[in-house]
């Protein structure tokens, strides 16, 4: 059995109390999670604040050079880290699995070490020079979630320390494992307490929410938790980032190739077993191809292999919880008690694990439970519309806005349609591709602010304005 320790001021910290943390493809025990107190997270917390101040007075040059290194060293452990991260959260090894969240972590370090924020000249005039400085915060207090626990850790942790600032990170308490071992990785190659994880349960993420030396809260998971998140930091008035959920419509026009566009709306829907913030969740098909585009999905998905992520065929694994699996059935369930008609799945096997089949559904509409919510697990809903604009006001119903997708063969229309989408990022015959120069981040009730590219990296920052 792994045993874990939190990684505070450079070193390993043992606690009194440890959690099982559970394979979700076999209900084994995959390793034992510390479970830190409110003095551990005390203790993180002033080790992150003692270093802050050398390590914002280190060079750029030396900052960039530190999160190259990062990037090295996810790279020469990015087979250990998979496999744990398979254990513990379930998505296979291959395919848009572990090792693809590895690479992703690892591009995404890279590409951000480069990224600078130089010194803005506002004005240079007789009047006088005004220049705009950017300078770190302090504390950042990141808090993650269990579907891309390493790639979300990544996203947190290399922006907040290229601009100078220190780190607190707390995972989820479903996936911390592989999270703890990253941290010790990466905070071993910097100064101690520059980098430092706790962990236990949910409390201790509204105890950093709340705590007063921590200045800044980068969160991504649920919209419940992030309200919850901007209540607690509001007497302090820390910085907030709010990557929050999301349930993504996409809108396939009359004029598609159903044959050719099947493969992209799957993986659009399905990548991480549909655990995924900006993933299609809501699939609005024109009546002309709908029962061409049903057909084509339902072909392709019946080809991909689900099962145990550690064996090499897989390419989709079981939903991460078992809480999340109840929710994804009862969804479904709901939905054909309403009159869906299943393409296939919705029939679990049962037995060891949280497996639950790729489900399709059609003759669904607004109004079912699995399209208004997220449902965060294999399953699409597939939606009949006739009206263009009335399929606009559907998709835009919805409090969230993270992404949203047209599909057409006609770009400039799809592009005058994907502009009216109320969405944070919108893909045309595509969804949820994301990239490390290119901003993210959700409208209405996805989120605040965004990550990736310089407009990210701005937001570990404050301004300073400098009359000179
Ligand atoms: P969650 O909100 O339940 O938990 C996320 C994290 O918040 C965990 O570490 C948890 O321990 C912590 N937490 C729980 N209660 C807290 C509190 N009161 N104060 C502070 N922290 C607290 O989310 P989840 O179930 O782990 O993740 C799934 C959700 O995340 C989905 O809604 C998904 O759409 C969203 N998500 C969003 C993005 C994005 O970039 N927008 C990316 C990935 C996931």
């Amino acid at each position: 059995m792994m045993e874990f320790n939190l990684f505070i001021n450079g070193k390993n910290v043992s606690t009194t109390d440890y959690m099982d943390i559970v394979n979700p493809a076999t209900d084994e025990i995959v390793g034992k999670c510390p479970i830190a107190t409110e003095a551990h997270l005390n203790d993180a917390a002033a080790a992150a604040n003692a270093a802050f101040k050398g390590w914002s007075e280190t060079s750029d040059e030396e900052r960039k050079n530190a999160c190259h290194n990062l990037g090295a060293i996810i790279n020469k452990n990015a087979e250990e880290l998979a496999h744990l991260l398979t254990q513990e959260q379930g998505k296979p090894l291959n395919g848009l699995g572990s090792r693809f969240e590895l690479g992703g972590a690892e591009g995404w370090t890279h590409y951000t070490a480069d990224l600078e924020l130089p010194v803005e000249v506002i004005q240079d005039t007789e009047e006088g020079r005004v220049e705009l400085h950017r300078k770190p915060i302090g504390v950042v207090g990141s808090i993650t979630p269990w579907n891309w626990p390493l790639m979300i850790a990544v996203w947190h942790i290399i922006p907040a320390i290229r601009s100078g600032n220190t780190v607190v990170l707390k995972p989820s308490p479903y996936t911390p494992l592989s999270t703890i071992r990253l941290i010790e990785l990466l905070g071993s190659a910097l100064p101690k307490g520059v980098l430092n994880v706790v962990t236990g349960t949910d409390d201790l993420g509204r105890m950093m929410s709340e705590h007063k030396d921590i200045h800044k809260i980068v969160f991504t998971g649920s919209c419940a938790t992030g309200e919850k998140i901007m209540a607690s930091a509001a007497p302090t008035l820390k910085r907030l980032t709010l990557e929050l959920g999301g349930n993504d419509a996409g809108i396939v026009l009359g004029d598609v190739d159903a044959a050719a566009i099947a493969e992209g709306l799957f993986w659009g829907a399905f990548i991480n077993g549909g655990q995924t913030c900006a993933a299609l969740k809501r699939l609005y098909v024109h009546e002309d191809v709908y029962d061409d585009v049903c057909e084509h999905l339902t072909n392709f998905a019946k080809n991909i292999p689900m099962g145990n992520g550690l064996e090499e065929g897989s390419i989709l694994g079981p939903i991460q919880n078992k809480m999340q699996y109840e929710k994804v059935k009862s969804l479904t369930d709901d939905a054909i008690a309403k009159g869906a008609r299943v393409l296939m799945g919705a029939d679990p096997v049962g037995g060891k694990g949280n497996f639950y089949p790729i489900t399709l559904l059609a003759d669904v509409t607004d109004g079912f439970a699995i399209v208004d919510q997220e449902q965060f697990g294999p399953v699409l809903p597939i939606i009949k519309y006739t009206d263009i604009e009335d399929v606009i006001r559907r998709a835009n119903a919805s409090e969230n806005g993270l992404g949203g997708s047209v599909w057409s063969s006609d770009k400039a229309k799809a592009k005058a349609i994907a502009s009216r989408l109320e969405c944070g990022s919108v893909w045309i015959n595509n969804h949820g591709a994301i990239q490390p120069n290119v901003p993210f981040g959700g409208v209405k009730s996805s989120g605040i602010g965004v990550e990736f590219g310089q407009e990210g990296l701005k937001e570990y920052t404050t301004i300073q304005a400098l009359y000179c």
